[in-house]
């Protein structure tokens, strides 16, 4: 559970956090997040990605919170990927149907990065005890969402490449960018 009432009264973030009640309450997961937002609200701005001033169990619920934007860890752990390994060309979130991740337009390449959780990955998804039918369910419905916009994609004549949160980690990072690599290098070819 998030303690933000034990922050210090006097506790100052700038903007309008200072009459923000910190004390009392229900401790309910709704009325936390909604001062988080008010306390923090930088953290809702995209403009600065890396900002981080929560704690490992304050930034998952974030991150939760934020789930229809994408998961943002994913997108920078590539971001970065793509800057160590020179992959130029992209673009973040451009506007197409199925708002890919990341765009190649002149490659007419489409990036999704996918959270294990969120996407149901088949090697390390879970799906929490409580509350689990409803879990499933919403699961279930972002996997078939995610199927459907890649056909749609594929059927626009994008080609399409999915990335598990897992492979963003450690030296699985290396086979994603030879992958994306190979995957341009071919439209090169293809369109000289
Ligand atoms: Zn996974």
């Amino acid at each position: 559970m998030v303690r933000i009432h034990s922050c210090p009264p006097f506790f100052s973030t700038g903007g309008q956090a200072s009459t923000i009640e910190l004390v009392g309450g229900p401790a309910n997961d709704e009325l936390h997040r909604s001062r988080r937002e008010v306390l923090f609200p930088e953290n809702r701005n995209r403009g600065n990605p890396m900002a981080d001033v929560f704690t490992v169990e304050q930034r998952s619920r974030v991150m939760a919170a934020v789930r229809s934007k994408g998961n943002r860890s994913t997108e920078m752990a590539l971001v970065g990927a793509f800057r160590a390994f020179h992959i130029t060309g992209w673009r973040r979130h451009y506007p197409i149907a199925g708002k890919p991740d990341f765009v190649f337009r002149h490659a007419r390449l489409a990036v999704f990065t996918d959270g294990c959780f969120w996407h149901g990955c088949p090697r390390c998804g879970t799906i929490p005890v409580s509350n689990r039918p409803y879990w499933e369910a919403k699961i279930a419905s972002n996997i078939q969402r995610d199927r459907a916009q890649t056909k749609a994609l594929r059927l626009r004549g994008w080609r399409v490449v999915r990335i598990w949160e897992h492979d963003l980690r450690g030296s699985a990072l290396r086979r994603v960018v030879r992958r994306i690599k190979a995957t341009l290098a071919v439209n090169s070819q293809s369109s000289d």
